[in-house]
């Protein structure tokens, strides 16, 4: 069990207030808020260590060369990768799937293949890949999905083949919160020779991670979302994969040596981190690692469990209220509409009363259309967020209900 007020008293921006009332943040799966460990640990490196990495002779580069190589390796054992080699630091789980898009795409596919994602996909998981294939004539199948948003598991299998290059897949769908069943999916496109790219982004901050486990390919996700800051994130490759791939980026800190004529590029992992890399916002990840593991991620994710029935319980006795995203095997997220009220009103609304919500397609669109609708509010939770927030939002909700019926 967590001490929910001891791990609120470390998030200073919960205890401001919006509009006079106290914050309630229920965007989680936006961004989360960051804990005093990371906040302090970024003051001190700009206040005492700051200094450009893996080119100084000097005592304040080489210390942050050293605090950044550190987290690396923190973030290695964080998803248990086998070697430090295949952790990337990229901007975020953007910039992660389009070097993957990039560098999978030039050495491992050609003209009439195929790549394999969800109809639930984040928009970062499918218009990379829709570049590819312009690029490359290849062809994008969609996994699709029932009337929860839940992937239809037979479809999946009647769409690989050994034209299937490559599986994008989320672990978790942003816009419902629904757990895919990526074990399962990952063995079973490796059946047909497929590569596997998960985009964690909605998981790691929830859920325990184990790469070597899983066996996938590829497994992504973004800092700002797990507690450290933005600008941050996370390309894990398998070491032979990425050996086999180019750059995505040219520059400095991704070569061996450059003469006027060519290049030699560097060894994994700095091959595919070209210019000065974000090494405050990478040690900040190290240390949001340490935060999570501190809390302990089991305990993190009973809680948010609990979050999440007792909030599913709670909004299932509003009449009118219809949630999107269906199933046994969900994050601590809930996408509604209320009947007859525009989902940007319900937010607007909420958020005079304090309650930050995500309205929207959350980048989802086809997710939505697959709905048949234009968006939903998104209540997102985290391991701060407590029932009485809940309570609250329950409230708020039969009042903005009240408000226009
Ligand atoms: N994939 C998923 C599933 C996401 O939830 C998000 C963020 N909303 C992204 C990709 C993109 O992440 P970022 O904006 O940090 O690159």
């Amino acid at each position: 069990m967590i001490d929910v007020n001891k791990i609120r008293k470390e998030f200073p921006i919960l205890h401001r207030k919006v509009h006079g009332k106290p914050l309630i943040y229920f965007d989680n799966g936006a961004t989360v808020q960051k804990p005093l460990q990371v906040i302090q640990k970024v003051n001190e490196l700009y206040s005492e260590y700051n200094s450009n990495i893996h080119r100084g002779v000097h005592f304040l580069s080489n210390t942050t060369t050293e605090l950044y190589e550190d987290a690396r390796n923190t973030v290695k054992n964080f998803i248990n990768a086998e070697s430090s080699e295949e952790i990337i630091f990229t901007k975020g789980t953007t910039e992660a799937i389009n070097l993957v898009a990039f560098s999978f795409g030039e050495s491992f596919v050609s003209a009439g293949d195929e790549i394999l994602l969800a109809q639930t996909e984040h928009h970062s998981n499918i218009v990379p890949w829709q570049m590819l294939a312009a690029r490359k004539g290849l062809v994008l199948k969609y996994i699709p999905a029932d009337e929860n948003g839940e992937l239809i598991y037979a479809e999946f299998k009647k769409l690989l083949s050994p034209k299937t290059k490559l599986l994008a897949l989320a672990h978790v769908t942003n816009s419902t919160g629904i757990i895919n069943p990526i074990a399962e999916m990952i063995a079973e496109a490796h059946k047909h020779g497929a590569k596997v790219l998960i985009d964690g982004a909605q998981a790691v901050q929830h859920k325990s991670v184990d790469v070597q486990k899983l066996d996938c390919d590829f497994y992504i996700f973004s800092g700002h979302k797990m507690y450290a800051e933005t600008g941050i994130g996370i390309l894990y490759g398998k070491k032979q994969l990425l050996n086999e791939m180019p750059p995505y980026q040219g520059g400095g800190d991704m070569i061996k040596t450059v003469s006027l004529e060519r290049f030699e590029p560097a060894d994994l992992p700095l091959k595919f981190e070209a210019g000065t890399s974000n090494y405050i916002g990478a040690i900040s990840l190290g240390e949001a690692c340490k935060f999570i593991a501190s809390v302990g991620i089991k305990e993190i994710e009973q809680h948010e469990q609990e979050l999440l029935q007792y909030a599913e319980q709670k909004l299932s006795d509003i009449k009118g209220l219809r949630i999107y995203g269906k199933s046994e095997n969900k994050t601590s997220l809930i996408s509604f509409l209320l009947k007859g009220i525009h989902f940007s009103d319900v937010g607007m609304i909420a958020d005079k009363m304090g309650i930050a919500l995500r309205t929207g397609t959350h980048c989802a669109e086809p997710t939505m259309t697959h709905f048949g609708i234009k968006g939903t509010v998104r209540a997102s939770f985290a391991l701060y967020n407590t029932k009485e927030e809940i309570d609250v939002l329950y409230e708020g909700l039969l009042r903005i209900k009240k408000m226009f019926l």
